[in-house]
């Protein structure tokens, strides 16, 4: 039997054509899932680049926001410090300067060497540097005027004087002294005095005088009060004498008719050295005007408002008739050091080294 060559032939012929046809056809399937995954591929792309975009929109306009609230809370806050320093100092300073009328305070500082001297100075010149027409004589309990305290002042910028006047050995205060043991400032606040006598006449100047020692704490309304004594004002002192406030007593036509004091009411005058302040004129005029090492203990007060007022009724009862607290006899305590003697021990070099506290 021989074989069919046509059908052979038939077989062979068509077999190519049917593996070509479906050749192109997968060809022409590939190239539509090409282009459907290229087109699927292509539609995610610019998807996530828009919802990049919105995402990006979104956080730029968050950021927009938050930075506007920050600058409306700067201003809102700018503007509380421009009605701040207007109402207590800028309207002062620019009505005052230049104006003969109204008196400079005189304030008259003792000060000692010790840890706390610096934060106290730093934070009493900061109040100083607020007032309108200050002048700050400062004096200090040394045998010279220290670096310390000039560079202080020189930084302050306050219209000041520097002076220095060393408490007599006897009257030192002791290391085992308790601070009520003797008088604390007298030297210095009579240098003080004397330097006003000296340089400030009666006819040309116009001042108040206030004795402010560097560790009370003073509001800036006490200086607007003090401003307007006649001879002698006073008002509260805050945390003094064992009491929260000790005050003079003032009766429904504005006069001092006693004081409230607990802690020795019986001096003429119970009064803290915060409490007062007088006239340079007074000053001026008397020479007596001073303190003294010869005095009781609590007395000084007393011992000095009795040579400027003979009577409670001279008195000029301020800080809406000594029913307000602009002033506090605050105390710093003595920080203690058990490190630094560690340090030593150990070879090492004391923290503050090279540098003022
Ligand atoms: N003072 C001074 N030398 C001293 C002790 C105190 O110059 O040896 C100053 C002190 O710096 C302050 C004033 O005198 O300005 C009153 O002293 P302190 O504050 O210790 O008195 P207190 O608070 O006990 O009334
Ligand atoms: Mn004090």
């Amino acid at each position: 039997m021989s074989p069919n060559p046509t059908v052979k032939i038939k077989y062979h012929s068509l077999a190519p054509i049917g593996d070509s046809s479906m050749k192109k056809k997968k060809k022409v399937l590939f190239l539509i899932v090409i282009l459907v995954v290229f087109i699927w591929i292509l539609g995610i792309f610019s998807r996530s680049s828009e919802s990049d975009l919105e995402l990006g929109e979104d956080s730029l306009r968050a950021m927009l926001i938050q930075t506007q609230e920050e600058l409306r809370i700067s201003r809102q806050q700018m503007l509380h410090y421009e009605q701040m320093l207007t109402s207590s100092c800028v309207d002062q300073i620019n009505a005052y300067h230049g104006n003969d009328q109204v008196p400079t305070i005189y304030v008259i500082t003792p000060t000692y060497a010790r840890p706390v001297q610096k934060a106290e100075l730093t934070r009493l010149s900061h109040t100083f540097m607020l007032v309108p027409k200050l002048h700050w004589i400062i004096v200090e309990d040394a045998t010279n005027k220290t670096e310390l305290v000039a560079n202080l002042l020189k930084e302050s910028n306050i219209n000041h004087t520097h002076l220095h006047a060393l408490t007599p050995d006897q009257y030192k205060l002791k290391k085992k002294d308790g601070h009520w043991k003797k008088p604390r400032g007298v030297q210095q606040r009579n240098a003080a005095l004397d330097w006003l006598r000296l340089f400030r006449s009666s006819d040309n100047d116009k001042g108040i005088v206030y004795f402010a020692d560097d560790d009370n704490s003073y509001s800036l309304k006490l200086f607007s009060e003090m401003r307007r004594v006649k001879r002698v004002g006073v008002w509260p002192v805050g945390l003094v004498g064992g009491l929260k406030v000790e005050k003079s007593l003032v009766n429904a036509q504005g006069k001092v008719i006693g004081f409230n004091s607990m802690w020795a009411p019986q001096r003429p005058f119970p009064i803290d050295m915060a409490g007062f302040a007088i006239n340079l004129d007074l000053i001026n005029r008397n020479e007596n005007v001073k303190f003294s090492f010869d005095v009781d203990r609590g007395y000084q007060e007393s011992a000095i408002l009795s040579k400027v007022v003979t009577s409670l009724s001279q008195l000029e009862p301020l800080a809406d008739n000594c029913t307000k607290v602009y002033v506090w006899h605050t105390r710093t305590i003595d920080p203690t050091f058990a490190y630094e003697a560690v340090l030593k021990k150990k070879h090492m070099a004391p923290s503050d080294l090279g540098m003022e506290v």
